[in-house]
């Protein structure tokens, strides 16, 4: 059976299986190794196998290697190869990225090398890194097939595959974009970051119509922008627009009551119930529906240079977990 990951357990499923696991194998009791090498084709077997190398699959391989032993769990985790000049040396890195980040080099506050490391400086040591792509989970089995024909199996499985992002799902007219992977996405922010520091106009943050990866992003990076501008003195030349497909500013009460005084303090447009549908690159426009008067639509001139500049309205990101 293919498994197909629709949804992910609530914090309170993993806090109970974590608490199951601990009263298992509690920290310190050595575990027997079964795995062999990572040939092609090869089987193998961990007590604890991680699928990605993400913020989440890192954090929790480390809390595992410490309950298990680094000899029983392995991270899963391709990574892109990235080739990079280091004083006159080529070197191949498999980069993990940071994407909370991100937000902060779109301000212009960190810079993006800052946001992506060596996978392997932040693999925990002892623990086997699978330099592949998971293709197959099979729970009935307990075990995973990788691309290169590997078979894994295990006695835990965590799940930790991040989310693919499908912006040409919200601008495909004009956006000649397919899935974006990491390193692209966290250059469009390097990009945002030039354009919050030079522009003038309208910038519009949108928060999608969709759950995204990181509710607070769209927000974030509106409230930097706006920080950036008045300390650099352009703040009077930019007006900020925040469409939002939401009823509410803030989805608890008390945070969005304080959030209110802050964007009418700083004169920022808020637009409740505003669902991007259309970019228009060739005249910088971007078109928003109103989900409570299906059809009615309206235009904001967008000011960007460039027509991948647009990415950005939307870069929290869609969503898509099923694959
Ligand atoms: C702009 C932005 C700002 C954010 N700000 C915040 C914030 O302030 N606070 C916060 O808590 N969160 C924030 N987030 C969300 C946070 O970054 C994510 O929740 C977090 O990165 C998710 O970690 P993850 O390990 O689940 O996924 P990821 O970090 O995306 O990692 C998934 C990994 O799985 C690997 N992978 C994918 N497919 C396969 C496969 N088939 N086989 C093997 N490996 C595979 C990928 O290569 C990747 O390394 C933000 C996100 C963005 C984009």
């Amino acid at each position: 059976m293919k498994l197909r990951l629709e949804s992910a357990p609530g914090r309170r499923d993993r806090m109970a299986a974590l608490r199951r696991l601990r009263q298992c194998h509690p920290t310190g009791i050595a575990l027997s190794q079964f795995h062999t090498s990572s040939h092609a084709s090869a089987k193998q077997h961990y007590k604890m196998l991680v699928l990605g190398g993400g913020s989440g699959g890192i954090s929790m391989s480390a809390r595992m290697k410490r309950m298990f032993g680094a000899g029983n769990v392995a991270v899963v985790e391709p990574s892109e190869a990235r080739i990079l000049w280091l004083s006159k040396n080529l070197s191949l890195f498999q980069m993990h990225y940071y994407q909370p980040i991100w937000t902060l080099v779109g301000a212009g506050a960190k810079t993006l090398t800052s946001s992506g490391r060596s996978t392997a400086s932040v693999m925990p040591s002892g623990v086997k890194w699978v330099k592949s792509k998971v293709q197959e989970i099979n729970p009935d089995k307990n075990n995973v097939l990788t691309d290169d024909g590997t078979e894994i199996s295990y006695e835990y499985l965590i799940v930790a595959l991040g989310l693919q992002l499908h912006f040409e799902k919200d601008c495909q007219k004009d956006l000649n974009t397919q899935r974006l992977d990491q390193t692209t996405q966290s250059k469009l922010w390097g990009k945002l970051g030039k354009l919050c520091r030079t522009s003038k106009g309208n910038a519009v943050f949108t928060f999608p119509n969709t759950p995204v990866k990181c509710a607070g992003a769209p927000q974030k990076i509106m409230y930097l922008t706006d920080a950036y501008l008045r300390k650099t003195g352009k703040r009077a030349k930019a007006n900020i627009i925040y469409n939002t497909s939401l009823p509410v500013l803030f989805g608890i009460k008390k945070y969005a009551d304080s959030l209110w005084e802050i964007v009418k303090q700083r004169d920022l447009q808020i637009n409740m119930r505003q669902n991007l549908i259309e970019v228009r690159a060739d005249k910088q426009e971007a078109v928003f529906e109103n989900l409570d008067k299906p059809g009615e639509t309206k235009v904001f001139q967008v000011t960007v240079s460039q027509q991948k500049l647009f990415l950005p309205l939307h870069f929290s990101g869609k969503r898509d977990s099923s694959e």
